[in-house]
């Protein structure tokens, strides 16, 4: 490729070895039912798996075996993270892309897709529409162009800081978008942005050759390196992300459990989120003869790594149907989208949700985030829209040390109850609001009497009948 050795990070590595990878899937093939409940038992005192641990997980297939693997998974996931749910919403600025992805809708030669970027003021309307929904959060999403340079990403990001619609406002802006240099992770860091993330869609060197068969992204090396490079230069809030559907998806499991350990042990700190995209289909672009995940390897594959990564979060997209979503929430996801339009311009511009040859796949959940929200709370889960712990340098290894379930409770519990008022006060529709205070009662009747929850009382009323916003832990 063009780019030069000394861009790459120090002492950068390609750390995945498949060929160690597959023999840990076969191997272990038949799970030893002692060794598979001492991972567990391992696991459910939060210590992080390694990768062969990980494996043994799953090759758990009987129907009891897995259900002791989800039984601890939903566990694992009421103690470090109790009923939260954190909802963000994506936002793509443009579609332009120099690279060949054989599976995605914006890759360069797929002439029937409408390319477009947004321009500063068609950002701006963009992020007035989300906040008008209630949105705080949002994950921006970039093809990979020379346009879209960490400059223009880090001027975007300003814009929609900038941006106050009523009481509306963006507070967490996170970015999905190509690996950069370090000057270009600087770049983007200093505009404030959360998480970076970078999929590196499969860990499999041969089927990631064959996905991506030219352009920049067809460079293992340089992707896998990515976020390595952004932990050099501070920025040490990132997310790890595969596409599942395009190889063996044990395989890519046990890609994401190396990629986490590899990141804990060379910078003291793993990843902060863990995507785990299902393939779609996308404009010119078929699914046939992918070894796609069925919804019960899914399940599995959400248990595992829950149980694997205790304290990163685990984020679940609309690509998903609602149905599945909601099954999935409780083996382990901490954040999800909702609301989500994925075409450029789409919340604004009300098209056919389904528009193939604007937006870059097809999206499985298309409810609005109210629905959203109500249902959350009918099921007994605290929607979430906190941004406290990146704000108040709460981040990376330092976030880590926090991360134990005593802050959880005395932090996280009460900054979610008050953004959750903010959205009820703000936005809700009379159902979801009714549905929702309901819920917020019911939590503040398990916070144990104190201090903590007076304060916390008296913010839920100042947000009920003023103007104050933004109040957190
Ligand atoms: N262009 C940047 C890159 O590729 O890293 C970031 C943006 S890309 C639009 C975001 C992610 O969308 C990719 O990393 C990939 O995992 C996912 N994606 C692409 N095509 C998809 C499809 N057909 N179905 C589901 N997800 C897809
Ligand atoms: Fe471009 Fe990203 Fe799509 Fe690949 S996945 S074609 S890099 S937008």
């Amino acid at each position: 490729m063009l780019r030069m050795s000394n861009q790459l990070s120090r002492h950068a590595i390609d750390f995945v070895d498949d060929e160690a990878i597959r023999d840990l899937l076969e191997t272990r093939r038949l799970a030893d039912v002692h060794a598979v409940r001492d991972i567990v038992a391992k696991s459910l005192e939060k210590v992080p798996l390694d990768v062969a641990e990980a494996a043994v997980l799953l090759h758990a297939r009987t129907p009891e075996l897995r259900e002791e693997v989800f039984t601890a998974a939903r566990q694992l996931k009421e103690q470090v993270y109790g009923n939260r749910i954190v909802l963000f919403a994506p936002l793509y600025v443009g579609n332009r892309c120099v690279n060949h992805c054989t599976y995605c809708g914006f890759r360069r030669e797929n002439t029937e897709q409408l390319r477009r970027t947004l321009s500063t003021r068609e950002l701006r309307e963009q992020v007035v529409a989300l906040e008008r929904q209630g949105h705080k959060r949002l994950i921006v999403v970039f093809g990979e162009h020379p346009t879209y340079d960490a400059e223009f990403m880090a001027s975007c990001i300003r814009n929609i800081y900038d941006v106050h619609a009523g009481h509306g406002e963006i507070r967490r802006v996170n970015v999905n978008a190509a690996p950069l240099d370090h000057a270009g992770f600087r770049t983007v860091k200093a505009a404030g942005i959360g998480t970076y993330q970078i999929f590196m869609e499969t860990y499999d060197h041969r089927v990631y050759g064959d996905a991506h068969p030219r352009g920049p992204k067809s460079d293992y090396l340089w992707r896998l390196d990515g976020l390595s490079r952004a932990f050099e230069v501070g920025q040490d809030d990132i997310g790890i992300g595969a596409l599942f559907g395009l190889a063996d998806w044990r395989f890519d499991v046990l890609g994401l459990v190396s990629h986490a350990v590899f990141l804990k042990e060379r910078y003291g700190c793993g990843p902060h989120t863990i995507s785990f995209p299902r393939l779609r289909p996308a404009s010119g672009s078929a699914l046939d003869g992918r070894p796609l995940v069925s919804d019960d390897d899914l399940k599995l594959l959400v248990a595992v790594l829950r149980l694997a990564v205790p304290y990163t979060g685990l984020i679940l997209t609309a690509r998903e149907p609602a149905d599945l979503r909601r099954e999935l929430l409780a083996f382990g996801v901490s954040q999800i989208d909702a609301g989500s339009r994925i075409e450029i311009g789409g919340y604004t511009e009300c098209g056919d949700a389904q528009q193939m040859n604007a937006e870059q796949f097809q999206l499985g959940d298309v409810r609005s985030l109210d629905e959203v929200i109500l249902e959350l709370s009918e099921t007994g889960y605290v929607p979430s829209f906190c941004t406290a712990c990146y704000r108040l340098g709460r981040t990376g290894e330092h976030f880590m040390e926090f991360a134990i379930p005593g802050f959880i409770k005395r932090f996280c519990t009460p900054n979610a109850l008050s953004t959750f008022q903010e959205y009820l006060s703000d936005y809700a529709s009379a159902a979801t609001r009714a549905a929702g205070e309901t819920q917020i009662e019911a939590e503040l009747q398990a916070l144990p009497e104190g201090a903590l929850k007076e304060r916390l009382v008296s913010r839920l009323h100042a947000i009920q009948t003023t103007d104050e916003r933004d109040l957190y832990f």
